[in-house]
């Protein structure tokens, strides 16, 4: 490991005015992501600005009164908080099943809510220094494309670059419309839709999202949910713990007898963010809920798929999973 700076924060400005001021200066939250990378010389920060001594609380009710209107999750809460909060086991069961179907739980008691959106591909080639690869240093090759490509994208990828974000958490805060929010050294604050944050890789695959650097992730806002009653997170991995997914997906349905009057899927796994599956969607709205129309819709999400030559396997897998987590979803709690 290289010789770094390290600064423990005392204040949110403070903390954002000391990343602003050395562009090779990183944010460290709990570290479980950029420790590892630093290790295998992958990231090769001046400084490291230690955010986890600030004051924060977990999970916020945004409710006034008795109105819904939903929660803020602090982005220096860690992973096992926020999934065993009572309100988020309560009212957002897939995100709860998500982070829990994440990492190990020693590492979920030191990731942090904003740490785990901005963790970085786990493409291997990314990982070796020794490998070409556009997204750690532009403009050298990508080693993923005509490589061993089994856990890459399917959706959205460009020629620059095919990884996926391997975020389990990410996937289910994109079914549930969540937004970031992020507070620059101005103090200006930004609220991004998970649109506005996540990028595909198009031509500049080492941007991850739309961040600029400065910006400190200080929250994520999740709306009032519909879908508490009938939620599923579904992961499909080669082992079943400490494994990223092959394939997941999160999905939700508000029901009117047995019309979905609202319905929300996405995916991990397959794309350079987590892919919200609006072709299933927009085929499921109105439609009575039966095990064949999630089929249906399963199969037309992936047939807009581009697989590569080690992970074809995706496209049914894909669709298996989107079916089953809408059923066990149907069937959620009874
Ligand atoms: C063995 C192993 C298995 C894993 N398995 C899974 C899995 O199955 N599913 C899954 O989803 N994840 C998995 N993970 C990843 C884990 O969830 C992430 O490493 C973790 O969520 C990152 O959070 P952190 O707080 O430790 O981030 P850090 O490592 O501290 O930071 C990650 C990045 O975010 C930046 N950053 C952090 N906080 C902020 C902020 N508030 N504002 C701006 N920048 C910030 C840092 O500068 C850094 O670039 C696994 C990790 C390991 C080591
Ligand atoms: S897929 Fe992306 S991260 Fe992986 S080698 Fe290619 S450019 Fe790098």
């Amino acid at each position: 490991m290289r010789p770094f700076k390290y600064t423990r924060a005392t204040t949110l400005p403070s903390a954002i005015k000391e990343l602003s001021g050395n562009a090779q200066s990183r944010i460290l939250a709990g570290g479980t992501n950029l420790l590892d990378l630093m290790k295998e010389d992958v990231e090769r920060p001046e400084a490291l600005i230690d955010i986890t001594h600030l004051p924060h609380s977990a999970v916020k009710s945004l409710s006034q009164g008795a109105a819904k209107s939903g929660v803020l999750l602090d982005a220096l809460g860690k992973n096992s908080e926020t999934a065993n909060h009572l309100l988020i086991r309560s009212q957002y069961p897939m995100l709860s099943q998500a982070i829990l179907a994440g990492a190990s739980a020693q590492i979920r008691n030191m990731a942090t809510n904003g740490g785990n959106l901005l963790q970085r591909t786990r493409c291997p080639y990314f990982y070796d220094v020794a490998m070409p690869c556009n997204k750690r240093t532009p403009g050298s090759g990508c080693g993923a494309l005509e490589g061993f490509n089994r856990m890459h994208a399917v959706f959205g990828w460009s020629d620059k670059c095919i990884a996926v974000h391997p975020s389990d958490m990410a996937v289910a805060l994109a079914a549930l419309d969540a937004k970031v929010l992020a507070q620059n050294e101005a103090g200006q604050q930004r609220r991004l839709t998970f649109d506005e944050f996540f990028r595909l890789p198009g031509d500049a695959p080492e941007k991850d999202n739309n961040l600029q650097h400065g910006d400190l992730i200080t929250g994520i806002e999740l709306p009032a949910s519909n879908f508490a009653d009938h939620s599923y997170y579904a992961k499909v991995r080669d082992r079943s713990s400490y494994a990223f997914a092959l394939v997941s997906v999160a999905a939700g349905l508000q029901l009117n007898g047995k019309q979905i009057s609202d319905v929300r899927v996405a995916m991990g796994g397959v794309a350079h963010k987590p892919w919200r599956a609006l072709t299933a969607e927009k085929m499921l709205k109105g439609k009575e809920a039966t095990e064949a129309n999630f089929k249906a819709a399963a199969k037309a999400e992936m047939a807009a798929a581009k697989p590569h030559e080690y992970n074809k396997f995706k496209i049914e897998l894909g669709e298996r999973a989107i079916a089953l987590a809408l059923t066990n979803a149907l069937n959620y709690g009874s």
